[in-house]
């Protein structure tokens, strides 16, 4: 955190979006945030429930999503979600870091990597890059 004054009030300003195949790792992600500050964290299971819970809920600030999940994955719901909200900042929490798959990514507007496995001090240089961009 010292590395980034200010983040704890920037990230509690934020509504944050946790997409996660995974209960256990979704969990461990939104809690972070929350340890980091967030106050609005809303949680889908893939990119159709993700889209549901954005017409239901609102559209939030910060998506952190995870890459392979049954139904719609998270490169698919990056490319929707940019052509619907553009000022959306969209990560992706991955293994898949692979030249192509970032590639792939960077062309769809990607704005940041959490490589899996994660930890909490990859999450906060994410968030700070990230308030540093504004
Ligand atoms: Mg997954």
């Amino acid at each position: 955190m010292n590395e980034h004054p200010g983040l704890g009030e920037w990230v509690a300003g934020k509504k944050f979006m946790v997409v996660e195949d995974v209960d256990t790792s979704r969990m461990l992600v939104s809690g972070l945030l929350r340890s980091l500050g967030a106050s609005s964290v809303v949680t889908a299971v893939n990119g159709e429930d993700a889209l549901e819970k954005i017409e239901k809920k609102g559209v939030p600030d910060i998506i952190i999503c995870d890459w392979v999940m049954p139904g719609m994955d998270g490169l698919a719901l990056l490319g929707v979600v940019k052509q619907l909200h553009d000022h959306v900042r969209f990560v992706m929490l991955t293994a898949q870091t692979d030249a192509e798959h970032v590639r792939q990514a960077a062309y769809l507007k990607v704005d940041g990597y959490v490589a899996k496995p994660f930890s909490r001090q990859t999450l906060v240089e994410c968030l700070g890059k990230l308030m540093q961009k504004g």
